[in-house]
């Protein structure tokens, strides 16, 4: 039996770099996190699956930070465990290609801690699915060798490139961007011919995913001229070639093009989930920051009157949240809206509301306070209406069904507030020119 039955280390593969492609074992095993350590090359926003409170520790990038040492790692995760947390180890792509899974796992054993590998998608899976390179082909590749370019270390097997030079197949190599010029030197010295196609990808996956097709007597030189960077991965085969090609990722219509979305975002925003099915690489950075109102009582007061309006008018996901959120946590269900209308300014809202299984009895045609002043006027007037709003927004909606001969309430429900001053992130894409799209989502955010 193990000493340490409460605790429990996970090594888990993060996958290449979509945060998509994390296996649900993953993502489960994040859920219970206490502490979790992850290589730089995880992409942080898998971390979410996290619980707000674990510790996230990052174990280093090469060149800007103090990388951890192996034996450090294996350390850590001893001492964690036995300290009984519940330790997620996240690893680039899959735990066990070249990402020192035989030491980790030696530590736990000697320690005698308890311990799950959970597979991920190795950056050579990613790179056939997403770069559209196939590994196999019938009729030309029948096998695929992982292949490591980093030999520099002496702990590592050397390579026989005799063998690898006449292998029957696909060769994909992993770590191999700074040694290009030895190991492909060392095949075609080996007899793999000259003019052998080679696709190289870099970061797989991502947003930012390049490819660049040679030959492999030329590839150095290539990817010299190139300026090419780790994470790279080189596929050497005859499916390398552009005939080949699968391609539908750098397809999409938003490919490659970077887009800043100011507005306040939710871990699962539904515009950023868009963009990025489309391609983009989005960049958040909030121009406004959205909280609790400055003063519960007025919102505590009209939920408490919500049975006398037969109308509920949401002008933003915001209200919906934010009102449901304060409904929910003084006691009450969602028994508090009964025989009330709700009304939703646009699908988002909408979107919002069902999401507490609340059904909008109206959205109007058009997603502006105009469109819903003017489909809810007809049905509103001699009624009351309560319009749930941010602590600043424009009076339009509230004007317009007075108008019509509706009374109207309004509550603040968050506080909408500008942020302190240009994101950071945001300033610099824009001094350097490197934004293609700007979402501009609400008037206080263009402002
Ligand atoms: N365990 C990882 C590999 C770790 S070695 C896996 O299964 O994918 C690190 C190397 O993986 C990098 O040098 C690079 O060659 C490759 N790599 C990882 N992610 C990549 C990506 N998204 N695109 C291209 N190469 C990647």
């Amino acid at each position: 039996m193990p000493q340490h039955a409460a605790s429990k280390v996970y090594l888990v593969g993060g996958g290449p770099g979509d945060p998509g492609l994390l296996t649900l074992r993953g993502a489960e095993c994040l859920a219970r996190a206490d502490v979790v350590l992850y290589d730089y090359l995880v992409n942080p926003r898998i971390l979410r699956h996290a619980p707000p409170q674990a510790k996230l520790v990052c174990l280093g990038r090469h060149g800007v930070d103090h990388v951890w040492r192996q034996d450090e790692i294996d350390r850590r995760l001893v001492e964690l465990a036995q300290a009984g947390k519940t330790v997620v180890r996240l690893k680039g792509g899959d735990p066990a290609l070249f990402g020192h899974l035989v030491e980790e796992v030696a530590a736990l054993r000697a320690a005698q801690i308890e311990y799950e590998i959970v597979p991920g998608i190795t950056a050579a899976a990613a790179l056939a699915s997403h770069a559209g390179i196939p590994l196999t082909r019938r009729d030309a590749a029948s096998a695929v060798a992982l292949v490591t370019g980093r030999e520099s270390d002496d702990k590592q097997q050397p390579l026989d490139f005799a063998h690898l030079a006449a292998f029957p197949g696909t060769l994909v190599f992993y770590m191999g961007v700074t040694t290009v010029r030895e190991w492909a030197g060392a095949l075609v010295a080996a007899g793999k011919p000259a003019d052998t196609p080679v696709a190289v990808v870099w970061r797989a996956s991502q947003p930012e995913q390049r490819v660049l097709r040679t030959r492999l007597a030329l590839l150095a030189d290539d990817v010299e001229r190139a300026r090419l960077r780790p994470p790279a991965l080189f596929v050497v085969g005859p499916t390398a070639a552009a005939a080949d090609d699968l391609d539908w990722f750098s397809r999409r219509a938003l490919f490659g093009a970077s887009v800043l979305v100011p507005r306040p975002t939710r871990a699962d925003d539904p515009l950023t989930r868009e963009l990025e099915q489309l391609g983009a690489k989005v960049v958040a950075a909030p121009a406004i920051e959205i909280g609790p109102p400055a003063d519960l009582a007025p919102l505590d007061g009209a939920i408490e009157r919500l049975g006398s309006y037969r109308w509920l008018v949401f002008s933003s996901a915001n209200g919906v949240e934010a009102l449901l959120e304060r409904v929910l946590a003084t006691g009450r269900d969602m028994r508090a809206f009964a025989g009330v209308k709700l009304a939703a300014i646009g699908p988002g809202t909408a979107e919002a509301l069902a999401g507490y299984h609340l059904r909008a009895d109206l959205v109007p045609p058009e997603f502006r306070a105009e469109s819903l002043a003017d489909a809810l006027a007809p049905q509103a007037a001699g009624g009351r209406c309560l319009l749930v709003r941010a602590s600043r927004g424009r009076e339009v909606l509230a004007d317009r069904l007075r108008a019509a001969g509706a009374t109207v309430d309004q509550v603040v429900a968050y506080s909408s507030i500008d942020a302190p001053g240009p994101h950071p992130v945001a300033a610099r894409l824009l001094a350097e020119g490197s934004l293609d799209w700007i979402a501009v989502t609400s008037s206080a955010i263009a402002r």
